[in-house]
């Protein structure tokens, strides 16, 4: 299906926006949370049983995962979901909204990281979640420059099936996409299969957060080790989006799987 979407010819208009941690931190403090889903989301819905390809105990990964509730349906089917997230209060209101109880350690890799995980009386459940919190004191990055996913390397997260990355790829600064690929192929498990959502939209009228990321950049970043699929491209325009001064916004689905 194809709705003949043009990519943007001015793509580069985003290129040297920065949101630190600090910023996306500030967004969950004051509410400015509207990337969250309430109802989790419709393509991964859609998609799910595809995804899952009938197999069971995988281990599925959630980057930048706020308190994205899709992470849920995964555990309730014995799968091992693993999430990375800057804010506390994210991670705090998952697990409080999921009516999950969980048990909070500090990540010995990385100072002042925490892993939070699920904890239930059932052993089925037992370390299904687990939820990493990157958390930096703010010299450490200006001093490293690490406002980024290269730090989930150090912190033996192991490699994964299933990657949901809905929210991350679009959040992470453009400057850093490089570095967020390659650290996405590292923990890809052979026989992998990676959901992607991208966003097309005009990048002059809205400066992002989300990000737009033009299919060339998609290839540059992936096409070289992955098979790349469009399984769906959806009119995703809401209100919210015309306030941002946008008159089109489509999310594509892409499915990456290995060459
Ligand atoms: N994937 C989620 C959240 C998308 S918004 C969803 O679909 O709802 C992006 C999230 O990434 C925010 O919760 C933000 O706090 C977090 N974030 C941004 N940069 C990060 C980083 N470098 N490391 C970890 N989390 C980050």
């Amino acid at each position: 299906m194809s709705l003949g979407i043009k990519e943007h010819p001015d793509a580069e208009v985003q290129k040297n926006r920065v949101l630190t941690l600090d910023d996306w931190q500030d967004k969950w403090v004051t509410r400015h949370i509207a990337f969250h889903q309430e109802q989790g989301h419709q393509l991964l819905k859609k998609h799910f049983d595809t995804f899952l390809k009938g197999q069971s105990g995988l281990r599925v990964f959630f980057p930048l995962c706020g308190k994205a509730i899709e992470m849920k349906w995964f555990a309730d089917r014995g799968h091992t979901v693993v999430g990375v997230e800057i804010s506390e209060i994210g991670i705090r209101e998952f697990f409080a909204e999921q009516n999950l109880s969980y048990t909070e350690e500090p990540l010995t890799e990385i100072a002042g990281a925490k892993v939070f995980k699920v904890c239930t009386d059932y052993e089925f459940f037992r370390e299904h979640f687990l939820i990493l919190l990157q958390h930096f004191r703010p010299s450490q990055i200006k001093r490293n420059n690490l406002s980024l996913p290269s730090l989930w390397s150090r912190a033996n997260i192991g490699k994964f099936d299933r990657i949901w990355d809905r929210g991350a790829l679009v959040a992470v600064n453009p400057g850093d996409r490089d570095r967020y690929a390659d650290i996405i192929l590292s923990l890809l498990r052979k026989g992998y299969h990676y959901l992607l959502v991208v966003l097309s939209y005009d990048p002059t009228k809205h400066t992002g957060p989300p990000f737009y990321v033009p299919d060339a950049e998609l290839k540059k970043l992936f096409g070289t080790k992955c098979n790349m699929q469009c399984l769906e491209e959806v009119d995703a325009l809401e209100e919210r989006h015309k306030t941002w001064g946008v008159d089109y916004f489509f999310e594509k689905l892409y499915l990456l799987t290995e060459k």
